[in-house]
């Protein structure tokens, strides 16, 4: 069990990972969510990488492994793991092959979810996440009983600061040149599955579970 989630910023990978995570009891590791963390801490890490989110560019290749190896050989991740937000680089992704391979591992499957370049804005600007819990919302999609509060544990919900229209766009360019090469890569690795992310909630889910072969 050892998985990728890809897709461009906006695709709905956060939410299909908590489910995903939840299901096969395996870590959810996203170096977005370990470079936030660090920020919020104030950590050397965090201020660096800072830098390059808010301007909705990508943190440079080797710090990114980095954090990204040393995560993967902690214990937990023996039995599997789910990457999101990583690789996002063709050489993130050759790096990891090389990491894996000299812990006599690889990545079993790639599951490359999509969403029409067209769709990410709005889903985007749109999101609120919560403060506390990490759950997210959307202000039109997916709204919060009580406006700016969490359903799930009361927490004040917020928009990430690069979610601005400005980032945003930044983003999907990123994206569209750094990242969907990455679907050549692993389509030549031949561990690649792919999921129409344009459909609900749920239906994403359960196409990913039967990618997953259960
Ligand atoms: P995410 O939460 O995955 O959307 O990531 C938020 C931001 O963190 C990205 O826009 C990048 O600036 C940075 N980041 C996260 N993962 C990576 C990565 N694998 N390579 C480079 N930058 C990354």
């Amino acid at each position: 069990m050892n998985w990728i989630l890809l897709g461009p910023p906006g695709a709905g990978k956060g939410t299909q990972a908590s489910k995903i995570v939840e299901k096969y009891s395996i870590p959810h590791i996203s170096t977005g969510d370990i470079f936030r963390k660090n920020i919020k801490e104030g950590t050397p890490l965090g201020k660096k990488a800072q830098e390059y989110m808010n301007k909705g560019l990508l943190v440079p290749d080797d710090l990114v492994v980095e954090i990204a190896a040393s995560r993967l050989l902690e214990d937990d991740c023996k039995k599997g793991f789910l990457l999101d937000g990583f690789p996002r680089t063709v050489y993130q992704a050759q790096k990891l092959d090389e990491f894996l391979a000299s812990n006599g591992s690889k990545i079993d499957c790639v599951l490359d979810v999509a969403v029409d370049k067209n769709e990410l804005m709005g889903r985007l600007i749109g999101r609120r996440v919560c403060k506390a819990c990490g759950a997210g919302f959307h202000v039109t999609n997916m709204p919060p009983v009580k406006e700016g509060i969490c359903d799930i544990c009361g927490g004040q919900l917020y928009q990430r600061a690069d979610d601005t229209e400005e980032t945003v766009a930044n983003r999907i360019s990123v994206y569209e040149a750094e990242t969907m090469p990455l679907i050549d890569y692993y389509e030549k690795a031949g561990n690649i599955k792919h999921i129409d992310g344009a459909k609900d909630l749920d239906a994403v889910f359960a196409d990913i579970v039967s990618a997953l072969g259960e």
